[in-house]
């Protein structure tokens, strides 16, 4: 019952709070309940369910920075699995490069959707060529993670809530490890 997920006002899975900073939330009016946990607060004047999902109730704009799981690197790798995206083999970190879709030369931007994981040989044979141009299909579209799972593990909480999951999305992901939290392998 430790902790509770918080919601932007559109839904989208901002951060993990303890429940105490969700009760605190919830007071201040700053969020809704969207979904209550099992467990149970009782005091002298009042008993409630503890909050498992809350929504803000004021959309907060989100810097890259700040997102849940860090546009990084690592995490790239993390989200296509260590796998080409171009030849869809399985490479170890070392020998993985990461590929701008939409090249830099061609206004390609440095972002979730337009940046994959590579083996050197395919990026090589891409170059600074879109994946139409070089005749190479990416083997999945490239998408922001809305969640890792590893994520709630760093932050401490073991295993995700069943509460949790509808609005983190886990169905679409299938990642399982090696997420990091890490500022060091941050792209800017
Ligand atoms: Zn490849």
């Amino acid at each position: 019952m430790s902790h509770a997920l918080v919601l932007n006002a559109t839904f989208e899975p901002l951060q993990i709070v303890t429940w105490q900073r969700a009760m605190q939330l919830l007071f201040q009016g700053k969020v809704e309940v969207v979904e209550e946990s099992d467990h149970e607060i009782r005091t002298v004047r009042f008993s409630m369910k503890v909050p498992a999902v809350l929504r803000l109730l004021t959309y907060v704009p989100l810097n890259r920075k700040k997102q849940i799981v860090r546009f990084s690197r690592s995490n790239i790798f993390v989200r296509d699995a260590n796998k080409c995206q171009y030849c869809g083999h399985k490479f170890n970190k070392s020998h993985l490069t990461l590929d701008h879709v939409i090249p830099v030369v061609q206004k390609g931007e440095k972002n979730w959707e337009n940046i994959v994981t590579a083996c050197k040989p395919c990026n090589q044979k891409k170059g600074g060529r879109t994946p139409a141009q070089a005749g190479m299909a990416l083997i999945k579209k490239p998408r922001r993670p809305m969640w890792l799972p590893a994520t709630t593990v760093a932050m401490g909480v073991a295993v995700t809530p069943d509460r949790w999951k509808i609005y983190l999305k886990l169905e679409r992901q299938n990642i399982q490890e090696g997420i990091t939290g890490d500022e060091s392998d941050d792209i800017d």
